[in-house]
């Protein structure tokens, strides 16, 4: 025991400086760790923002297709799967650099562009990867502000992105800002028009991530189409991934599109085969599925209005939502409904990692599993309803 404490101490003297302050990544709970600790069957998880319709079925035809091929190693430079993203998003296969995951490409960044002394701006609400990949690169963390709650809507979006607080930050130290459009965990959102605006004001020594692991779920006019950005701005890297939409969560394929020259200096730090054949198989069968993406939009935005609507009249407050999961305010740290749902077979994702204890984060599911949820949220209401009755 105290041998082992020694050691631990040790080995923390050790580690690279980024290293020590890290807290690991809480991935949601899967499925049959839960089924296996409360003894239940039918575990529903909507908590990591997974989509229920599956993969298309063309992408597991051909990912059968090609199981043989394990035993070689994948092709490092992507070729096939550039030259189909290539002609799918009509960027140059230059301009692209694939990860295993966009959390990979993520880690590439920061391994890229950013050390000691060096600035990355992120959100306070957003994605809890950047502070990770900032914090182990041992740069400076510079949190902006997120509106606040009570925002009104001539301002922007509550628990949104603030830009002003961004610009705010901007210092010659700045290396990288990151930003997620639409944001996780708050489901919010940044016009077209206000992006580009802030971007005009960004120097170019400073790159700006803009993460868009949601945005082939978006329904709204003012969300920007950014890939003719790359051309105005040099210093703009864009993300995306195929775990979302695309359903591919479990076999790692993202990518990045910006300017060739930053890509080759990505492809330089990159792992030379850091993306498994069966994903590049998969991401690019995915991509002839157009009708999928197009089902898979329309049944997310009507599930987005059936929660946000359900949710609000169990008299909980949800922060309007472009993504494909909402953000729930329960008006009193999370936990205790978190761990009621999970006795019910159902797992939401806490947020208190990112700042939020009183909020839950929903993944939208299937009809069904939506109406379950909710079904089982006004079951809990109406038994604790009941016994406020009945005491005295
Ligand atoms: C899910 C998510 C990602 C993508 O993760 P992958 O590594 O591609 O699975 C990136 N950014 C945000 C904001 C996300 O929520």
């Amino acid at each position: 025991m105290d041998r082992d404490m020694d050691r631990k101490r040790v080995f923390d003297k050790l580690a690279a400086h980024g290293v020590c302050g890290l807290q690991p990544y809480v991935p949601g709970k899967p499925n049959d760790e839960l089924e296996r600790e409360y003894g239940i069957t039918d575990a529903l998880k909507l908590a990591s923002n997974e989509n229920p319709l599956g993969p298309p079925p063309a992408v597991l035809e051909a990912l059968r297709g090609e199981l043989d091929a394990v035993a070689s190693y994948p092709d490092g430079s992507g070729y096939h799967l550039k030259q189909a993203l290539s002609r799918k998003l009509g960027v140059a296969p230059e301009a692209i650099t694939l990860g295993n995951g966009s959390n990979d490409v993520l880690v590439l960044l920061a391994e890229t562009f950013l050390e000691p002394g060096v600035e990355a701006i992120y959100d306070q609400y957003s994605f809890v990867i950047y502070r990770l990949v900032v914090q182990a690169a041992d740069a400076v963390a510079r949190v902006a502000p997120s509106l606040p709650a009570d925002t009104p809507p001539r301002d922007g979006l509550a628990l949104g992105h603030d830009l002003d607080a961004f610009r705010s930050l901007l210092s010659d130290r700045t290396r990288m800002i990151f930003i997620a459009n639409p944001n996780n965990p708050t489901g919010t959102w940044l016009a077209g028009d206000a992006l580009y605006a802030f971007l005009e004001t960004v120097p170019e020594q400073t790159i700006v991530v803009l993460d868009e692991a949601y945005g082939e779920y978006v329904m709204r006019d003012d969300y920007a189409d950014t890939r003719a950005w790359l051309e105005d701005f040099p210093n703009l890297v864009l993300t995306r991934t195929f775990s979302k939409i695309y359903a591919l969560a479990g076999l790692r394929i993202g990518y990045a599109l910006s300017h060739p020259d930053l890509a080759e200096l990505l492809n330089r730090v990159r792992q030379p085969f850091n993306v498994n054949h069966l994903a590049q198989v998969a991401a690019r069968a995915a991509l002839e599925a157009d009708a999928f993406v197009v089902r898979a939009r329309r049944m997310n935005a009507d599930g987005l209005e059936y929660l946000t609507r359900a949710l609000t009249g169990l008299g909980y407050s949800v922060t309007p939502s472009i993504g494909n999961f909402v953000l729930v305010d329960v008006g009193e740290p999370a936990g205790g409904l978190y761990t009621a749902l999970l006795r019910a077979g159902i797992i939401v994702r806490p947020v208190a990692n990112y700042g939020l204890p009183n909020h839950l984060r929903i993944t939208v599911g299937l009809p069904e599993q939506n109406a379950r949820l909710v079904a089982t949220l006004e079951g809990m209401r109406s038994s604790r309803v009941g016994s406020e009755a009945r005491s005295p």
